[in-house]
């Protein structure tokens, strides 16, 4: 029996053979080329094919793992075609004079070396992107297929590391789990077997080799632990944890259709956050109660010019029409800090999360907002619509976005189109600002909906996008939660709602802590839904405390 210790990075028990991935060997000689004319076209058509391949692979996406799995290979594809890439690949042709294969790997190491290189941990990750892309290109230059699993039997897939193309491209009836030697747990790959439900351990390290293949081991995805031919004890350690951990799924099953209400009558509202319309599903299937959190700004980071309101109108309708009266909360535009699109032209700043983003982008640009309030107030003929505005700091701007949305109504008033003037208006509540003046903005609004990423990042002063806070970035700390019970106090009085939209609302380990507060909805990703509504009915409000709260 060997045991090995990585990090668990998606949940789940898996046992079975160990097959550790061979990639086709794709050494690239050092030769000059007798064409340069010939080999430069060769890069086009390869990289042409990689757009093309990186489309269809979206698309797969979005139907196997959801939006952010999908905007990821939509990603990949404009890499494909960087400008900056492309012109690195030529320079490498006609300073070295070399091969394309040779000019793509050399423009591929360059690229990436150079993003790994910046300070900022979003850019860093950037660098596994274009070594991804750099492989696609490479395998169409040198027809190279990548074959995934060889085998007939399903099996603990092993790697060095998995690209996130990789990943979405193995047979999931053949992958009982996935365990790699590096890796992390914010790496795309990680994001797609959770989203995929594939239990996964990454940074083995040196541990995990080729030798392993074809022996039986057992992995723990949240543990991380991987043991490899297990003892009796082991193994049937590992058998209970599997078997408690299906019954566990079966009794969520049992929360299908039931209310969120604690013991003693407490009722609260399970929501879901969702990115795209293609999300709905996940929604669905998961018996939310309706969308806490739809984060419009994904239709603008997909497209390469902004969104026309027809365009978001269908999105949003579709949305709205699916959930069937079920109340819908879009958010406008929240773009800015680690959300970029090259067509905003937005300026580059020393401190974008501190700089022209959320609802400041939308009011410095009257134009591209009332197209956007157009299209949701047109949507809300179709069901229950609810507006919210992100990132607000100050009382005149909630007046301003008022007043933007009294226009639209006006204007769609007088063109005879369809909507309901009592959609709601709400804000997120992400800013120390905003719950210090919590009370007169809670007489502007009919919902507040709490952003706690944003809220734990400027609360604390800790970067969001930072790997290097550890625990000084602490979503429990008690001032958050203090900020929470302030905004929830001033909503009460107002007689308005208060929900929360950030990762916390799913953090089972708080649930006493928003029942003693007061909260009205969380709104989590679909998964969620089930395993919170089982907290939830397991309850007894009355009996919860504010405990947390204190230092
Ligand atoms: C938040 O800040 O908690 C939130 C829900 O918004 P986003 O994560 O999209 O910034
Ligand atoms: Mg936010």
């Amino acid at each position: 029996m060997v045991v090995m210790q990585g990090k668990g990075v998606s949940k789940g028990i898996a046992g079975g053979p160990i097959y550790f991935l061979h990639r086709p060997d794709t050494a690239i000689a050092d030769v000059p080329a007798a064409d340069l004319e010939e080999e430069q076209a060769r890069i086009v058509r390869a990289q042409r094919d990689a757009a093309a391949q990186l489309t269809d692979l979206a698309d797969r996406a979005r139907e196997e793992a959801g939006e952010e799995a999908a905007l990821l290979f939509e990603t990949h594809a404009m890499f494909v075609d960087d400008e900056d890439f492309t012109q690195c690949m030529r320079t490498a042709l006609e300073e070295r004079g070399c091969t394309a294969e040779r000019a793509v790997e050399l423009a591929g190491e360059a690229c990436s070396a150079m993003l790994a290189g910046v300070e900022d941990p979003y850019l860093q990750a950037r660098a596994a992107d274009i070594r991804d892309v750099t492989r696609r290109i490479l395998n169409n230059l040198m027809g190279v297929e990548e074959r995934g699993v060889d085998c007939d039997v399903p099996v603990i897939l092993a790697a060095d590391d998995l690209s996130p193309s990789e990943t979405l491209q193995l047979d999931r009836g053949k992958i009982l789990g996935l365990i790699t030697q590096g890796g992390s747990s914010s790496g795309h790959t990680a994001i797609l077997a959770r989203s995929m439900g594939v239990p996964a351990i990454c940074g083995l390290g040196e541990a995990m080799g080729p030798e392993y293949s074809g022996r039986v081991a057992y992995m723990d995805g949240e543990t991380g632990q991987v043991v490899v031919e297990p003892d009796e004890l082991t193994f049937a350690a590992f058998q209970a944890k599997r078997d408690s951990q299906r019954e566990q799924r079966a009794r969520l099953e049992t929360m299908r259709g039931k209310p969120d209400e604690t013991l003693d009558g407490r009722k609260l509202m399970v929501c879901c956050n969702i990115a795209s319309p293609g999300d709905v599903g996940d929604v669905l299937a998961n018996d939310g109660q309706g969308i806490g959190l739809f984060r419009s700004e994904f239709l603008y980071l997909a497209a390469s010019d902004y969104p026309s309101e027809e365009e978001q109108f269908q999105a949003y309708r579709e949305v709205v029409a699916a959930m069937a009266g079920k109340r819908v909360v879009i958010r406008t535009l929240d773009i800015g800090a680690d959300k970029q699109a090259d067509y905003l032209r937005l300026q580059k700043e020393e401190n974008p999360a501190l700089g022209v983003r959320g609802i400041r982008v939308c009011l410095n640009r009257p134009e591209v907002f009332r197209t956007q309030l157009r299209a949701l107030y047109r949507a809300s003929a179709y069901g229950r619509v609810a507006i919210m505005f992100p990132m607000i700091t100050s009382l005149w701007e909630v007046k301003a976005c008022k007043r933007a949305c009294q226009e639209v109504m006006a204007e769609l008033e007088a063109e005879g189109i369809p909507y309901d003037k009592n959609a709601e208006i709400g804000i997120m509540i992400e800013t120390p600002a905003c719950v210090l003046l919590a009370e007169e903005l809670a007489k502007e609004v009919d919902f507040f909906s709490v952003g706690t990423n944003d809220l734990t990042q400027y609360t604390l002063a800790c970067d969001r996008q930072s790997n290097n806070l550890g625990n000084f970035f602490d979503p429990h700390h008690p001032a958050v939660l203090r900020a929470l019970k302030l905004a929830a106090d001033a909503a009460h009085r107002a007689g308005i709602w208060i929900g929360i939209c950030g990762e916390l609302g799913a953090d089972l380990d708080l649930l006493d802590t928003f029942l003693a507060i007061g909260i009205d909805e969380l709104s989590v990703v679909p998964a969620a839904v089930l395993p919170l509504r089982a907290r939830i009915r397991g309850s007894i409000a009355k009996t919860c405390t504010l405990d947390r709260l204190e230092c």
